[in-house]
């Protein structure tokens, strides 16, 4: 299946004359559609909920949306929590799934009536200690060992630093019960950009026969069970997309085999995704400044990877189109290049592509989540323009570029020390 952008050269060409290169453009009428896929595949569940990861896309107009979507978001850090509220969401609509957390996280968290997820069972006697213990509650779960569907082995939580062990699970409940708790959750992720219809079935029967047996143990009361991220999107054009209506069915009947016998068929279920929610809406958009030809064919382009990580990063691969290009045969094998003083800054490597010329326009796709965020300073280059394609075709800004003068923000008063 090819990749087809969701603007055409024509379109590009109309905006880069307002927005130069390189931004990040996401599409409005594409988020919007998949958030109600999500919600209609999971509509047999009354509570059902998904809490955006804001660390794939901090990004208020597109928080927005996904708020007039009936999304809630999923922070793990301050910055976010402070986003969320900035952008209206508020109890119940706001999770707190960080790890490694600070105490004053916990307190802001408490605060902006986050629902706290704790990622260890030292955290209770932390959150105690700096804003009590609230009635609703989660615990984050990590099974150990690997994690598989069928025969192949997706990841590794053995190796994970999330979680608590079952027996701490238990402990937790307990304790938090002792400190007042009345409502409680169990969460966990266990792999990451899964392309597998499998995963969150899977996942699902793993947690709701967790939660049989912790209700049954401990006696508290369970209300939601929150399957976290990890449903992914095929970056390669072979790979099948996952179908959210068939995942959504396969969690209904782990549900009704396991949780409704169990006399727990009034729990929630909760998603934190973030990639499955945006990364196909996202475009990062670049020209072709370079060409150069010596032990191999080279196309240097004004983005880099301070513009997206991922493929410096995990060598990920993201597709690229080179607009005006579609129909051409990719008889030609570059390695598109961004301008950072780290050979890793490749867009792309080895990468069978229609001859490229100056000027090109390239579509780097699947970019709307973990790509911006992921953004830095490397080189002193500064993060892009995102822009977002409204749903009539229209264009507007939703950040604007960096400055060399936000870049030296931190830098005030700090010029003449010798
Ligand atoms: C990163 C993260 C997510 C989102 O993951 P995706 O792979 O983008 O779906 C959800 N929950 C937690 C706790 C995370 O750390």
């Amino acid at each position: 299946m090819a990749k087809i952008p969701f603007i055409t050269k024509q379109k590009a060409q109309e905006i880069i004359a307002e927005y130069p290169t390189p931004f990040h453009i996401y599409d409005e009428k594409g988020i919007r559609e998949n958030a109600r896929r999500l919600k209609e595949a999971f509509s047999w569940n009354k509570g059902f909920k998904e809490y955006f990861a804001v660390k794939a896309t901090p990004t208020p107009a597109i928080l927005n949306i996904l708020k007039e979507e009936g999304c809630g978001t999923d922070c793990s850090s301050y910055a976010e929590l402070l986003m969320s509220q900035k952008c209206g969401f508020e109890n119940p609509d706001i999770m707190f799934s960080s790890n490694d957390t600070p105490e004053e996280e916990f307190a802001f968290a408490a605060k902006v009536g986050a629902i706290i997820n704790l990622d260890d069972i030292t955290h209770i006697d932390m959150l105690e200690r700096v804003c009590g213990i609230p009635e609703t509650i989660c615990c984050r779960y990590n099974p150990g060992g690997t994690f598989s569907v069928s025969t192949d082995i997706m990841d590794n939580p053995g190796d994970a630093k999330y979680g608590m062990t079952k027996q701490q699970m238990k402990q937790a409940f307990l304790r938090l019960k002792e400190l007042g708790a009345k409502e409680f959750g169990i969460h966990s992720f266990l792999a990451s950009n899964t392309v597998s219809n499998e995963y969150y079935p899977t996942l699902a029967r793993i947690l709701f026969n967790l939660a049989a047996e912790l209700k049954e143990e401990t006696g508290v009361h369970i209300g939601f069970i929150n399957l976290s991220g990890g449903v992914g999107v095929p970056y390669t054009p072979d790979k099948e997309p996952n179908d959210i209506m068939v995942i959504g069915q396969g969690v209904k009947e782990a549900f009704e085999e396991i949780l409704v016998p169990a006399g727990m068929g009034d729990v929630k279920i909760f998603t934190e995704l973030g990639r499955f929610m945006l990364a196909p809406y996202g475009h990062l958009v670049t020209k072709v400044i370079h060409e150069k030809h010596i032990h191999k064919e080279y196309v240097g382009v004004d983005a880099c990877a301070a513009n997206l990580m991922r493929p410096a990063m995990y060598g990920a691969y993201h597709h690229i189109t080179v607009l005006g290009k579609e129909d051409l045969p990719c008889d030609h094998t570059y390695d598109v290049t961004g301008s950072l003083c780290e050979n890793n800054d490749k867009f792309a490597i080895d990468r069978k592509l229609p001859e490229i010329d100056i000027g090109d326009i390239l579509v780097i796709h699947d970019t709307g989540a973990h790509g911006f965020s992921m953004g830095y300073n490397y080189n002193g280059r500064l993060r892009s323009a995102e822009l977002l394609l409204r749903e009539d075709g229209a264009v507007v800004m939703i950040r604007r570029p960096e400055t060399v003068e936000d870049y030296f923000a931190t830098l005030d008063g700090f010029w003449d020390i010798k």
